[in-house]
């Protein structure tokens, strides 16, 4: 069996590298679009620190989070260690006591359905201040041990060298859907065709433009993020935890000095690839009313990505009943870091027509298209 794969982000690499694993004939094709998601996001994985209360999102973050370990592990044993993968811990924090009351109450209901979220603490401003110096010193925190940060860019970049090191061909270019009597049949590659006996699109928020011409109308927009990287001259950065505000700002770092504060959360963006005036300021004003100690920091860089958003903030996985041989994967949205890599394993499940692991009845791809283009990206906003 042969399996073409239109789109490499974090979804497209991780189901070319459990295929591949699995000894199937891999081929991707990604046209490397400024603001794929998967190279800005500079990402957090802690489901249990999120206030959503969607089950199918929780279900499938948790199980997310659940198999990172794992997959750095694989990509270990392939001799891929640059991922930027590290257990850092999280600080939800606040000024109001009781405010810290109701989320740590809210963290440790959750940690105590996935234990994998570690040890819960609560924290003084003083205790929190010591794990992440730049912190507002009048913040209190709630802890959570088993919360980590990765990085989008060398994750993905990790996962394509060891799906490489399988036997899967990667081809840069714009890629088609092939259709030949009612059933997938490849993929065209600028002038190129490859066949192919299934087609995974996981072409995040430029799906639609592979789709449609399919008459598939998949209700997924993109919804820019603007995140900022800071560097702190002289200061260790690598082991200090994830802040995260009550609103969907956020703030971690990596070694090297290294800060990344964002992101902007822009529906309606369209594919404007830009650092806007006021997505500049909104990044930098959230994250220094948070850590006024970063206001030395040197800005590094902006970068924009355009997360798949959805009309609900659950993933769309699985395969379309009109057309034999396609797979979607894609609704990430702003958790697809978190949840890519694991989604990627059940994809590759769908398509050698295994039971997959987590019941994908709720993923159903072609859910929401009723309404959809009014819908997409209107709860998006919702809390973290
Ligand atoms: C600023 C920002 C911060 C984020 N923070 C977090 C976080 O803290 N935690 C978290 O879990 N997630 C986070 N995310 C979300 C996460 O990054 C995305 O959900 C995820 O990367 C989406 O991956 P994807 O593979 O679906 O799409 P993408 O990464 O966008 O990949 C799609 C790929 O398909 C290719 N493509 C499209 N059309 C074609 C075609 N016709 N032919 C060939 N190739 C094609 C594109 O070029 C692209 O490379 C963040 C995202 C952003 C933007």
């Amino acid at each position: 069996m042969r399996v073409a794969i239109i789109g490499a982000g974090v979804l497209g690499v991780s189901t070319a590298f459990h295929l591949a694993k699995a000894g199937i004939e891999v081929v991707v094709a990604d046209q490397a679009h400024a603001g794929r998601a998967t190279a800005a996001g500079a990402d957090i994985v802690s489901p249990w620190s999120s206030g959503r209360v969607d089950p199918g999102w929780r279900r499938i973050a948790d199980a997310g989070a659940r198999y990172y370990p794992i997959l750095i592990q694989h990509l270990a044993e392939a001799g891929e260690t640059e991922t930027g993968y590290r257990r850092v811990g999280a600080l939800s924090v606040a000024a109001d006591a009781a405010e810290l009351d109701g989320i740590e109450q809210a963290v440790r209901a959750r940690v105590a359905m996935a234990p994998e979220g570690g040890a819960v603490m609560r924290l003084s401003p003083a205790e929190a201040c010591a794990l992440f110096p730049p912190l507002h010193p009048e913040l209190g925190a709630v802890h959570v041990s088993g919360a980590a940060r990765v990085d989008g860019r060398l994750l993905a970049a990790a996962l394509w060298r060891a799906a490489e090191g399988c036997g899967v061909r990667f081809h840069v270019g714009k890629a088609e859907v092939l259709v030949h009597d009612g059933r997938v049949s490849g993929i065209r590659l600028e002038s190129e065709i490859i066949e192919a006996d299934c087609v995974v699109v996981t072409a995040g928020a430029w799906a639609p433009e592979v789709l449609t011409p399919l008459g598939i109308p998949l209700a997924v927009a993109p919804q820019r993020g603007q995140i900022t990287h800071l560097h702190l001259e002289g200061v260790e950065t690598g082991a200090w935890p994830v802040v995260l505000p009550r609103d969907s700002h956020y703030l971690l770092a990596f070694g090297g000095s290294r800060v990344v504060v964002g992101a902007t959360r822009e529906t309606g963006s369209g594919f404007d690839h830009r650092v806007t005036a006021a997505g500049q300021a909104e990044v930098l004003n959230q994250a220094l009313a948070v850590a006024p100690g970063l206001g030395s920091a040197t800005l590094v860089e902006t970068r924009i990505g355009f997360r798949p958003v959805g009309p609900d903030l659950r993933p769309m996985l699985g395969r379309i009943a009109t057309l034999q041989g396609l797979v979607i994967g894609n609704g990430l949205g702003p958790s697809g870091l978190t949840i890519g890599p694991y989604a990627g394993r059940l994809l590759a499940q769908v398509v050698l027509s295994e039971a997959p692991e987590l019941d994908l009845a709720a993923y159903d791809p072609l859910r929401l298209t009723a309404g959809a283009e009014r819908a997409a990206g209107a709860r998006a906003d919702a809390i973290r």
